[in-house]
Order: C-alpha cells, then sequence, then structure tokens
C-alpha cells in the first residue's frame, strides 16, 4: 500500500472553502472554491482503499473512487482525471451537485468512525485541473459510420448517450426546445449549485466533436416521432419531466402565484444576460417582495435561494413535514437558513389571499400521523391552527410529471406508464417502437443528473447493440 494513502487518522475531513453567507448572497456564484493542490491531494490521501469499497458500489455510474482517490495522492492527476472520465461524462458536474451524503461519501466505511473522504470536492478538482490543464479533448472518432442517431432532448441523459455514441463513429443530432444545451443543468439548477461555464464547456465539446446540436426545435411541434423515426437509424428519447404538480387550494388561481421552473429559468435566463420580459416588468423577481416557497425538496431549496439572492424583503419555506424528513438535501438545507431563508416546518397552505394578485397566505400547522403506503408518517392538520403570512410572490415546487409524450410527440403508438413515463424494455431500454429507446427523468420519473448520464450510458451500449445486430441481419 501506498504510504501517501490510508490518513484518515492522522488529517481530519476538510471540504473546500465555503464563502460566507453575507458575500454569497450578493451574487449567483457557486458557494464552494476550489481545492488547493495540496489540499486535495491531502483529502485523497485518507482513503483507506477499501477492498470492498462501498463508495463504488453506491455510485450509479460505478465510479472507480479508490482508484482515482490513490492517482489523485500520489499526484498523478492526467491519469486520475483519465480513470474518472472513463465512467462518467461530466465528473465536474457530479462533483458538485450529486447529493453525495446519500450516495458515495454516505457510504464511505470509514464514516462510522471518522469522517466521510470528500470523493465528490475531489472529482471536481481533478476534473476542472483536467479542463484547466488542456487535457480535455474534442472527441476525434476512428472511424466515421454512415448510421444516424437522433437524440431527443439535450440534458444529461441525451448529452451522455451522444458523447458515447460520437465515440464511436455515429453521426449523432441532438435536438431540443430550448434555445441552450443542457437541460435542467442550464435551466433548472441556479448557478450557486453549478456555474454555467461549466455546463458550456461541456456541451461545446460535443459540438467540436462533430454532433449537430437543433436547438429552438421542438418535438411534436417541428416535427412527429416518425418523422424523425425515419430520418435516423435509431431514436433516443431523453426529454425530461416538465409537468408541474399542482395543489387545490382556493386562491391559487391568483395574480403572482407561479411554477418552480418558470421561476428558475427566468433566473438563470437573466442570468445569461437574456431578456426575459416576466423579469424586467418585476412579475418573476423576488426583489423587494414577500416570498413564500411551497415544497420541501431541492427544487424548493433552489428557488428559495434564488429568492435571498435576488434581494427578496422575506423568504420562507412552506413545508408540511419536519426538517428530518425533508427530501431536500440536508446540506442545501443549511446552506439555505446561512441565506437567511426562514423553513416554516409542519406547515401547508389552506388558500391564497388576495383581489387580483396573492398578498398572503393562510397556512395551517400540520402534525405526523399514522405510517403511510410508502412507509413514512403522513402529515395531517391540526384543527384550528390557521396563520397567516405576508406574500406577493408565491412559488409552488411540488414535484414533476412527465407531459403526454404520445399527444406531443404526434405518437399514439408510444407505450407509457399509468404514470405518464416511457414504457422500456429495463434491459434493453427500447420502448415498444422498434429502433426508439428512452433514458433518463423521463423513464425513471424526476430524479438525479447521476442517474441521467447512467441511464444515457447504458442506452448508448444498446443502440449500438441493436444496430450491430441489424447491420448483422442485413449482411
Ligand atoms: P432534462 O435535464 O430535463 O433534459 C431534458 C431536455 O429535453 C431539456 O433540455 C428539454 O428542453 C428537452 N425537451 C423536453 N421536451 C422536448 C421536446 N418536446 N422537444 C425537444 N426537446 C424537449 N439533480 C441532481 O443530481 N442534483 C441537483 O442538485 C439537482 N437539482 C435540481 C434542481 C432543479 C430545480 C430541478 C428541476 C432538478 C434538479 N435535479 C438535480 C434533477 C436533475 O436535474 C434531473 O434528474 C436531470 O436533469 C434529468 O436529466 P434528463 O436528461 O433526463 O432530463
Ligand atoms: Fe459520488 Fe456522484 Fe461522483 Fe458517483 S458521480 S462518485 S455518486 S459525486
Ligand atoms: Fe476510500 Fe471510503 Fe471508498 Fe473506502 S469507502 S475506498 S475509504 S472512499
Amino acid at each position: 500500500m501506498s504510504e501517501k494513502l490510508l490518513k484518515f487518522t492522522s488529517i481530519e475531513q476538510a471540504m473546500p472553502v465555503k464563502r460566507a453567507a453575507q458575500k454569497r448572497l450578493a451574487d449567483f456564484n457557486e458557494v464552494y472554491a476550489e481545492f488547493d493542490p495540496e489540499k486535495a491531494r491531502e483529502q485523497a490521501s485518507r482513503c483507506s482503499q477499501c477492498g470492498v469499497p462501498f463508495c463504488h458500489i453506491h455510485c450509479p455510474l460505478g465510479n472507480n473512487i479508490p482508484d482515482w482517490l490513490k492517482l489523485t495522492a500520489e499526484g498523478r492527476l492526467e491519469d486520475a482525471y483519465e480513470m474518472a472520465v472513463s465512467t462518467n461524462n461530466m465528473p465536474e458536474i457530479c462533483g458538485r451537485i450529486c447529493p453525495q451524503d446519500r450516495l458515495c461519501e454516505g457510504n464511505c466505511v470509514i464514516e462510522k468512525d471518522f469522517d466521510a473522504v470528500t470523493i465528490g470536492s475531489v472529482e471536481k478538482y481533478i476534473a476542472d485541473m483536467a479542463w484547466d490543464q488542456g487535457w480535455v479533448k474534442p472527441i476525434t472518432p476512428a472511424v466515421e459510420l454512415d448510421q444516424s442517431i437522433g437524440i431527443l432532448g439535450a440534458g444529461p441523459a441525451g448529452l451522455a448517450a451522444a458523447e458515447e455514441l460520437r465515440k464511436l463513429g455515429y453521426q449523432v443530432h441532438i435536438y431540443d426546445r430550448h434555445d441552450r444545451a443542457g437541460g435542467l443543468l442550464v435551466y433548472g439548477i441556479p448557478g450557486f449549485k453549478l456555474e454555467k461555464d461549466v455546463v458550456g464547456r461541456r456541451t461545446g465539446r460535443l459540438e467540436q466533436s462533430g454532433i449537430t446540436f437543433h436547438l429552438d426545435f421542438e418535438v411534436g411541434r417541428e416535427k412527429t416521432l416518425s418523422d424523425l423515426r425515419e430520418e435516423h437509424d435509431a431514436l433516443l428519447i431523453a426529454t425530461g419531466v416538465y409537468r408541474a404538480r399542482g395543489i387545490k387550494v382556493p386562491g391559487v388561481g391568483l395574480g403572482n402565484i407561479y411554477e418552480a421552473l418558470d421561476y428558475l429559468i427566468a433566473s438563470n435566463k437573466v442570468g445569461f444576460g437574456d431578456d426575459v420580459p416576466e423579469f424586467t416588468n418585476g412579475n418573476l423577481n423576488a426583489k423587494d417582495k414577500n416570498v413564500v416557497v411551497v415544497g420541501g425538496g431541492d427544487t424548493a431549496m433552489d428557488c428559495v435561494r434564488t429568492a435571498v439572492r435576488q434581494g427578496a424583503k422575506s423568504v420562507k419555506c412552506l413545508y408540511r413535514r419536519d426538517k428530518a424528513n425533508m427530501p431536500g438535501s440536508a446540506r442545501e438545507v443549511l446552506n439555505a437558513e446561512e441565506e437567511g431563508v426562514e423553513f416554516v416546518w409542519l406547515s401547508g397552505p389552506e388558500a391564497f389571499l388576495g383581489d387580483n394578485n396573492v398578498s398572503a397566505v393562510r397556512a395551517y400547522q400540520m402534525r405526523l400521523g399514522a405510517m403511510d403506503a410508502t412507509g413514512r408518517q403522513a402529515p395531517e392538520p391540526v384543527p384550528g391552527s390557521d396563520f397567516k403570512i405576508d406574500c406577493d410572490l408565491a412559488i409552488l415546487a411540488l414535484g414533476f410529471e412527465p407531459e403526454d409524450l404520445p399527444a406531443l410527440f404526434g405518437a399514439p403508438e408510444l407505450r407509457v406508464t399509468r404514470w405518464g413515463t416511457v414504457t422500456v424494455d429495463h434491459a434493453s431500454m427500447m420502448t415498444n417502437v422498434n429502433g426508439v429507446f428512452a433514458a433518463g427523468d423521463i423513464v425513471r420519473g424526476a430524479s438525479l443528473v447521476v442517474w441521467a448520464i447512467r441511464d444515457g450510458r447504458d442506452a448508448a451500449a444498446s443502440i449500438v447493440k441493436h444496430l450491430r445486430q441489424k447491420d448483422a441481419v442485413a449482411a
């Protein structure tokens, strides 16, 4: 064993420096700084190189974590990057936004007695270093193949699949209804978690690698699924889930009540310098407003933290369960609290009040009752517990469901589940339409970036197998 490892007994866990809350409120830049080289090496050296590395088992991509930690500890950063990128198309992105406490780090076996190895921060460090040093190059396939693949959706699932297919020489076309590639990486997740140039350099590299992006192209409006099926040898549906879950309470139709994604997309576009009329006219801008966000997941956390940065007068988050039962990452809740967000635990909206626009929320307190079918205690309102909160911008962050894809794509033949997700054969990721595959949130329901990447890679492998079988039959 290298003498550069097993240092967890003598070196304490350290995260990269976190900017002070007052400083971070002044901009939308990331909260954590980069490790300096010595710190990265030192933190990587805490790994005990387990025989059965639970970190690797609990990484959805099966990253070879102990191997790249060892290479980092030994100062072999280019090798560490090559190792990291061999299983992950976007290591610097996962290093920033994976919920590591539930995945790799949460399962690091030294954690019981010592704090976990800071795997995500080291992964981010080695990949950012690779970009800085010019080690990340466009793809140059060894052969150019005639077959073309159409990928619907430029989010992490579509991008990961595109990269894997292009490496083998396929002609790859990506279609997306937005004006920028990246999916929720650019228009959902705010810059303070993931700065946009980090995504832009990945999508830019794919473009330089010969992948064709068709932006502002809505499948169903520009062309139907079967039009595209005729143009390509295979298709991958990776269009994510975008229909916001609603809430049925009086007053929900008042003005200045918005869906979370409308609010976050506007904020992200403003960050790019775009002209966003609904922001300029003040509707989607939290400045000087009393903001109430309803929901307790990561999307709600992104909304409350965006609102404090826009200069809201107050920001309250209503969540129907308690802190311990919140789906949002504990790290993001802490960040939000530091930034001045007030959490109103065990509460829910009873009605939105106001004439034309919302002016207050009447909420009630909840308590946790009997276990429901999912094994969680179901929240129930406490009778007579009403209270009122001033509110002139309400944001609903209650989760997402798939759109009606067969109708949207003009493809009634496409089979979907009763939840609207696309039905696939899980071994091949092919839908019921021959040669049409699906991956990411549109198959799983709202999930994580790292799972979308995993699905994109798996779908690419299945597409290759399918095309090679077709070739073999034709030969
Ligand atoms: P998406 O990223 O949604 O990409 C789908 C793409 O398809 C989009 O670009 C869309 O424009 C395009 N599209 C849709 N319909 C059409 C059509 N008809 N025609 C053409 N194009 C179309 N995950 C994490 O791991 N960490 C986080 O911190 C995190 N934070 C999040 C914050 C927010 C606010 C949200 C909403 C999600 C967050 N997630 C996070 C979840 C993560 O972003 C998703 O799981 C992931 O992006 C799914 O990838 P995907 O490629 O399946 O879909
Ligand atoms: Fe951990 Fe995510 Fe990186 Fe896997 S991809 S090692 S889960 S941060
Ligand atoms: Fe290293 Fe922790 Fe993984 Fe073990 S579980 S190999 S100590 S990072």
